[in-house]
């Protein structure tokens, strides 16, 4: 393990002490486990940073836990981050109401804080879990994600799995999420994530030296970023209509089932059945393969001035109880587009009909006219 106890009782690292302090520790000091209280023995070699070990006749139920030694980096930087800042801090503190062993845990006035750092990706059913006891509890849980589990692509794209959709926070009118870089000790504040694809969303990555950054400086607002996100998406549009893919995912593959027994090609959809709503980004279908079928189940077959069905429910919550809800935006662009309107709460009829294109370059066409209308929506400087 990173940490133990002292003979002093202060918590304490080898984390990048240099070899000759440790050797000099090793003879001055004790150290304790932190949660067996038995005396540790001190490891250090060319290979493994130096560590606390248990010694053979231990029974510490620490001993085979075998956490990674970036996890337990991390959680040390974490902890010394916050200890710095004047915060009394504990490393895997157990909290007897939700029975569970957070990361670390800290009081900021009358509000607690347990912070999870999340290397290992997980099922998001676990972390829903987790966070709807802590949410119980009355504790506020910062997921904090290993950079091991970020990539950027260029630079307003990043990896976006079911992983990281189970991790997101909504802050200030905008998504976000929290990593943690241990080797360049930079926590890297993803926000205004928009999304278009299962395993990319658009965002503005922000990063923050542990130096230099506090911790209630990770819930500020920033202005909004000046890239434009819809250029992308007008280009993942014209890749859909205009690239054939022979193989693609077994979804994909069913959506175009889908459309070609209702006589459709997936080349030839509308162009409103590929608009960019606030919430793609935690919304864990593909918009153009949900607004296909929204319109040809909801909306097509309706006469004009009949009520637009809004009641599906989607699992799209944030880690901080966002409830975001992809169709009602879907149905307020619709709105806007001029193909509904609206009659009362939550009430919309049908206004116009929607037209499927008949040839690549009609669609093409309408593409670029409702980017333009999205644009001047969005007010943005291109
Ligand atoms: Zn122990």
């Amino acid at each position: 393990m990173l940490y133990a106890y002292d003979d002093n009782g202060k918590l304490s690292s080898l984390y990048q002490l240099s070899k000759q302090r440790i050797e000099q520790l090793r003879k001055e000091k004790t150290y304790f486990c932190p949660t067996c209280k038995e005396s540790l023995q001190i490891r250090s070699g060319r290979l493994h940073t130096a560590h606390f070990a248990h010694f053979p006749s231990s029974n510490c139920e620490r001993k085979h836990q075998g956490e990674s030694e970036y996890h337990e980096s991390g959680k040390w930087l974490l902890y010394q981050w916050l200890t710095h800042q004047g915060y009394d801090v504990e490393l895997e503190f157990f909290l007897k109401e939700t029975n569970q062993r957070p990361d670390l845990f800290f009081t900021v006035g009358d509000k607690r804080i347990a912070i999870e750092f999340q290397c290992s990706t997980i099922p998001p059913e676990i972390i829903e879990k987790r966070t709807k006891s802590l949410n119980e509890a009355g504790i506020f849980p910062l997921w904090i994600i290993g950079k091991n589990q970020y990539r950027q692509k260029g630079k307003h794209q990043l990896l976006h799995t079911t992983f990281h959709r189970s991790l997101m926070y909504y802050f200030h009118s905008n998504f976000c999420m929290y990593y943690l870089d241990v080797k360049a000790q930079t926590i890297i504040i993803a926000d205004h994530i928009q999304g278009s694809s299962t395993t990319l969303c658009y965002a503005n990555p922000r990063f923050y030296s542990l130096k230099s950054v506090t911790f209630p400086q990770l819930f500020t607002s920033v202005p909004y970023p000046s890239f434009s996100y819809l250029n992308i998406w007008e280009k993942s549009m014209y890749h859909l209509r205009t690239t054939y893919h022979r193989r693609v995912g077994s979804e994909e593959l069913q959506w175009r089932q889908y459309l070609y027994l209702k006589g459709k090609h997936f080349s030839l959809i509308p162009s409103v059945c590929f608009l960019p709503v606030p919430s793609q980004s935690i919304y864990h279908v593909k918009a153009y393969m949900w607004q296909t079928r929204f319109i040809l189940d909801h909306f097509m077959e309706k006469p004009i001035g009949d009520v637009i069905n809004n009641e599906q429910k989607v699992r799209c919550k944030t880690i901080n109880q966002y409830q975001a809800n992809p169709i009602q935006e879907y149905i307020l662009m619709l709105g806007k587009l001029g193909f509904v309107k609206k009659t009362g709460e939550g009430e919309w009829v049908k206004l116009k009909e929607i037209q499927f294109p008949t040839h690549i370059d009609q669609a093409l066409e309408e593409d670029k006219r409702v980017m333009f209308f999205l644009r001047r929506q969005t007010n943005v400087v291109l």
